[in-house]
């Protein structure tokens, strides 16, 4: 008795005994239906309906009179902020049938459905009282946001005289609440650190664009033929503010190089080894050394670059030790 089929089957028996229940005593409207109301409604939803508003124009109309939205009708049996404590009555069976799927761990509530129908046009000084049955509880299902059940309860809404005027279906789902899938929990995970962005502008974002294009650009003077970097709008030789690129081979020699201990920037592998490196073209290229034990870079010492993600919105031209001659 004490497995879960049987405790799953005790919980339906259980739940069967609500059904066609009153979810508790009738809801009985504090106040008659009212013209200040109704304006306070109208007001808030921009409703200028003259049939709500305007007792001449409403007179006049096929009403005869002035009627209330109908969409108001279970706002005329609404307890205000008394509903809290109408919802701990202990004799209340729908906070009774809560407190059953609670204990059972289906903690979660969501409302899914409403539906309303209106007999009749409510007028002022009508009185309103709504009757509210628990209509039927689902069997168990698998729904995105975790195993549970449909709870539908009916209210049918009724004037000061027994005559039905409208009545709303009303549909919630108790579930368990599932463990959220790998990505949601991965996008609440805070993100991984990422190394410090390049400052982009109008005079080196073409270079950065070059990287993810899988090149690595050397920026030429059109007019005397000059390699510079990194990118800048002149060139040093001639003034010249023309110019083209050239794609790196990438392989170069290390003329000077670092390795960084302290202090620690997050979003980067210590030690850290930074290399200036002197491409076979003639420019120089600050980058990172990796692939190779610290002790062992030397100055001189033959390395050529790969471009590679970082990150996924970051490129870099990380160097190697080269393997092979190159042109
Ligand atoms: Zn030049």
């Amino acid at each position: 008795m004490t497995s879960p089929r049987a405790t799953r089957e005790e919980l339906e028996r259980r739940l069967a005994t609500y059904v066609g229940a009153a979810a508790g005593p009738p809801e009985v409207g504090r106040d008659p239906v009212d013209g200040a109301l109704v304006r306070q409604w109208c007001d808030a939803l921009d409703d200028r309906n003259p049939a709500y508003l305007d007792e001449d124009a409403a007179r006049a109309s096929t009403h005869g009179g002035l009627v209330a939205p109908p969409a108001m009708l279970q706002a005329w049996v609404l307890p205000g902020i008394s509903m809290s404590r109408a919802a701990a009555d202990p004799e209340n069976r729908q906070r009774e049938l809560h407190a059953l799927f609670d204990a059972q761990g289906y903690t979660g509530v969501v409302a899914t459905n409403c539906e309303q129908a209106y007999d009749r046009y409510l007028r002022p000084g009508d009185r309103v009282t709504g009757h509210t049955v628990i209509e039927s509880i689902s069997g168990e299902k698998a729904t995105g946001l975790g195993s549970g059940y449909f709870i539908d309860t009916r209210t049918t809404f009724r004037d000061q005289h027994g005559g039905q005027v409208g009545w709303m279906t009303f549909r919630v789902l108790k579930f368990k609440p599932a463990a959220p899938p790998a990505a949601a929990r991965e996008r609440a995970a805070p993100p991984k650190p990422r190394r410090l962005r390049p400052a982009l502008g109008h005079d080196n974002a073409w270079w950065w664009d070059g990287l993810r294009c899988g090149e690595l650009l050397i920026q030429r003077c059109k007019s005397c033929g000059q390699l510079r970097h990194p990118p800048r709008p002149m060139c040093g030789a001639c003034q010249s503010t023309q110019w083209d690129t050239l794609a790196s081979g990438g392989r170069g020699s290390v003329y000077s190089f670092v390795v960084m201990h302290h202090p620690q920037v997050p979003g980067y592998e210590y030690p850290l080894v930074v290399v200036l490196v002197d491409l076979d073209e003639g420019t120089r290229l600050i980058s990172n050394l990796v692939g190779v034990a610290p002790g062992d870079v030397h100055i001189g010492m033959r390395v050529e670059a790969r471009i590679e993600d970082v990150d996924p919105e970051l490129a870099l031209p990380l160097f190697r030790r080269e393997t092979s001659a190159g042109g």
